[in-house]
């Protein structure tokens, strides 16, 4: 059972998560935590003072987060515990003051030093969180993730190394989890050397489904703010999306590629390998059923399952300034996205131009420069991606042209159909994506087959 930054992100709420979490303790339940609400964005904006040479502000904000977490955290557990607690977290901040001061002195920072910070996010919560099952007369245990969770040193998007974990998992988890709760941070990871890393944002779900591989649970279940994964992006189309009964492992992993926040990315793979359903579910209504993943698509009369959107995309365009039909043209180009390790969303070609969309435009200004020595380039910035995704997409006629008809009013800049089998998505700017998504969401979801939506 994987909770979120909101679901844990006051006394409150943990309190909500301990109920949930005790109405469920005969299925022996291992909980994965993330760090209390904004915490890893705070701890994010500390660093980057320290580095900045805000060496004070920076141990203002630290001040600011050490009050926030032991006011909700003193609330959480019980009095008896008020003692280690405070002691504990009083630890955990004075280290977090002392990196912070070498990061002012250093005045870089590293994605090693990166990772130790965001660490004590996850690191705090999960300590939290299992005193305060205390206070519900549960007995839980905190299992320092890093001792599990192994990953190469890819630091600040680490991947897991898969046997090492599975391995330490199995040895230790089943057994604690036999007679107690156990509580562990998300997120978080630590190198075959025992260096803190992390992997990567929103990563306490592929966490959860991590662990859940590793010790073969029956279940993974992604615990949020929202009633699941829905029809279109709530911060997007406020109150209007429906809530999807069941999806694929293959649409879902779409989704979540293409913008769906609900669900990080890689959630799906250890899910896959080992068949584990994942459920996503609403901590604060924890009666509604939420979202089952499973493996098989499921028969829908819709041909659409949900619309995803990822904002702030560059688009950019390459035109070639040689004569027409030069091989090697796109090779070329890939290399140099390769090698300034710039990945690609979508791309069109034609003859002689290609266009493709990036999210990171870090390297942005190499890659062009580079370019620029076979091609014309231009960029535009603040486009969008709207997703459609969906197992029928590709067996229904006319999905296009109702996509085209919605979208009649709005300029399309770029379209792709076909590379995944299930999604069709088109850019457009971001000033039209409210409208677009209204549009398109009109279109699939005027009605819907009740099996899979509510
Ligand atoms: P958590 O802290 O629990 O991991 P996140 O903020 O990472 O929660 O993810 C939940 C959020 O994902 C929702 O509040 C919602 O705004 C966003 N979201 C984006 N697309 C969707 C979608 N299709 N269905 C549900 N939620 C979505
Ligand atoms: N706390 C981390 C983040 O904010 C991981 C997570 O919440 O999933 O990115
Ligand atoms: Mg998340």
């Amino acid at each position: 059972m994987k909770f979120g930054g909101t679901s844990v992100e006051s006394a409150e709420a943990i309190e909500r998560v301990a109920r949930i979490v005790q109405a469920r303790k005969d299925r022996k339940p291992v909980v994965v935590v993330s760090a209390m609400g904004k915490t890893t964005n705070k701890l994010l904006a500390i660093a980057h003072a320290a580095v900045a040479g805000e060496r004070e502000g920076s141990l203002r904000q630290i001040q600011e987060l050490r009050d926030y977490t032991l006011r909700e955290a003193r609330l959480a557990a019980q009095p008896e515990d008020h003692a280690v607690l405070e002691s504990t977290l009083e630890d955990h901040f004075t280290e977090l003051s002392e990196l912070a001061k070498g990061l002012a002195v250093l005045g870089e920072l590293t994605p090693r030093s990166e990772d130790a910070i965001s660490s004590y996010g996850e690191r705090m919560s999960s300590y939290i969180v299992a005193l305060a099952f205390r206070r519900l007369d549960m007995e839980a245990e905190h299992l320092d993730a890093r001792r599990v969770i192994v990953t190469d040193k890819r630091h600040t998007q680490a991947a897991p190394l898969f046997a090492e974990t599975y391995e330490r998992l199995s040895a230790t988890v089943p057994a604690m989890a036999r007679d107690r709760i156990v509580v562990m941070g998300g997120f978080i990871g630590s190198t075959l050397e025992g260096v803190t890393s992390t992997l990567g944002r929103g990563g306490s779900d592929f966490t959860a489904s991590i662990v859940g591989a590793g010790i073969g649970a029956e279940e993974i279940q992604i615990w949020t703010d929202v009633d699941g994964m829905l029809t279109a992006d709530p911060t997007i189309l406020r109150g209007k999306g429906h809530r999807v009964k069941t999806i694929s492992f293959a649409e879902a992993a779409e989704l979540a590629y293409f913008g769906a926040k609900v669900l990080h990315p890689a959630t799906v793979l250890p899910a896959i390998e080992k068949n584990i359903p994942v459920l996503i579910l609403n901590s604060r209504r924890p009666e509604v059923p939420g979202t089952r993943i499973v493996a098989g698509a499921v028969p829908c009369a819709n041909a659409v399952k949900s619309i995803a959107c990822k904002r702030k995309i560059t688009l950019v365009n390459i035109h070639s300034t040689r004569m027409l039909m030069a091989h090697g043209f796109l090779k070329r180009i890939f290399e140099l996205f390769d090698k300034h390790t710039t990945s690609v969303d979508m791309v069109a070609t034609s003859e002689v131009s290609v266009s493709l969309t990036i999210d990171n435009p870090a390297r942005l200004g190499e890659v062009c420069e580079e370019l620029r020595h076979f091609s014309e380039v231009s960029i535009e910035e603040g486009q969008a991606i709207v997703c459609l995704v969906g197992d029928n997409i590709r067996f229904t006629p006319g999905v296009a042209a109702r996509v085209f008809k919605a979208l009649s009013a709005v300029n399309v800049r770029m379209i792709s159909q076909g590379a995944s089998l299930l999604n069709l998505s088109v850019v457009v700017a971001e000033a039209d994506l409210e409208r677009a998504v209204g549009a398109l969401h009109d279109e699939f979801f005027s009605e819907l087959d009740t099996d899979v939506f509510d």
